[in-house]
């Protein structure tokens, strides 16, 4: 898990608790509870019996809910008979996602936290709100992220792509774009294992990662074994020099390939394709441009670069 999977699952009850909460009688009515959380602004109170033990818990949902479907009267029922319970305690340092599995596996939607057998807060479905906010913040983070090669996913280069191709056609600069394929990668898989064919891929993701200079430059894993590259306000001429780097770097790892017919090593197709971004063209065209480019290095006998013609 990396770092930041575990700042947020490790997240405690605590942090999310609310606290400190009201408690009232079991004994009271309904109308004198009614009146404390009306005053005192509570959306939830305890409710604790005579030895003090808290028994229940009543939140103003159940006010409305129950108190009108049972049509009983406000000023001599008892709390009691309206309350949730029973309730749950759990500790102040247990992880959230465990207390969310505690409460649907217990079906108690109130949860009482405790420090060292001492009531400390409260624990209701609203509290989880921040946390699940929290969580699918990360996700979604996630998805900017290749699970398996940690670059840009697609979903990632799409934005960058439409950004940079309005960027470039105000500032009339060229856009270039490389889109790279292992060669006879499922003949790699073949011979070696999909785990081995994993491991290569996180390879080669890292290695044209660390091959881009410019803050700007971007590598994304495209699909499968293809990755794109996309190079703002840089030449055609520039696109090309960095394949070449990035072709010669992937072969000089020397990542054995026995099956393949080019080379004894692991090598790459690149395509690579460059524009000046106006209204009569599209970022979809760059990217087909670049793809027949690629597709023609493959022609052409793999492991070269090629340029996409106008
Ligand atoms: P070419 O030189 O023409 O590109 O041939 P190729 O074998 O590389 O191309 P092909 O499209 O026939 O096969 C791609 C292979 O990439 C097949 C698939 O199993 C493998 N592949 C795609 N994604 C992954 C992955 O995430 N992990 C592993 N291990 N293999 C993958
Ligand atoms: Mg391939
Ligand atoms: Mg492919």
């Amino acid at each position: 898990m990396t770092d930041k999977t575990t700042i947020i699952l490790d997240k405690k009850v605590r942090e999310y608790m609310t606290s400190p909460i009201l408690s009232v009688d079991e004994g009271s009515t309904l109308k004198e509870v009614a009146k404390f959380m009306k005053s005192k602004q509570a959306p939830l109170v305890l409710v604790k019996n005579k030895s003090l033990d808290y028994t229940g818990v009543v939140t103003e949902a159940d006010f409305t809910r129950k108190v009108a479907a049972k049509e009983c009267s406000v000023k001599t029922t008892t709390i009691e008979s309206i309350m949730t319970s029973p309730i749950k305690t759990i500790k102040g340092s247990t992880i959230m996602a465990e207390a969310n599995k505690s409460m649907r596996l217990s079906g108690i939607r109130h949860l009482v936290v405790t420090d060292n057998e001492e009531f400390v807060g409260l624990l209701s479905p609203i509290n989880f709100f921040k946390y699940y906010e929290e969580v699918e913040e990360y996700l979604s983070d996630l998805a900017i992220n290749d699970g398996l090669t940690k670059i840009h996913n697609r979903r990632y280069f799409d934005e960058v792509l439409a950004l940079e191709w309005k960027r470039e056609r105000r500032e009339h600069s060229p856009l270039s774009l490389i889109m790279l394929d292992i060669d006879f990668f499922k003949k790699y898989n073949d011979t070696y294992g999909h785990q081995a064919g994993d491991e290569a891929l996180v390879k080669v993701a890292k290695t044209i990662s660390e091959t881009l200079r410019r803050p700007a430059d971007i590598v994304a894993r495209y699909g499968g074994e293809e990755f794109v590259v996309v190079l703002p306000n840089a030449e055609q001429k520039d696109a090309v020099k960095l394949s070449e780097i990035i072709r010669a770097t992937i072969e000089g790892l020397k990542i054995e390939h026995k099956l393949s017919s080019i080379n004894p090593f692991l090598t790459i197709s690149l395509g690579v394709a460059s524009i000046v971004p106006s209204s009569d063209s599209s970022p979809e065209e760059l990217l087909k441009k670049a793809d027949e480019a690629l597709y023609n290095a493959k022609i052409r006998g793999r492991n070269c670069v090629n340029l996409a013609h106008d």
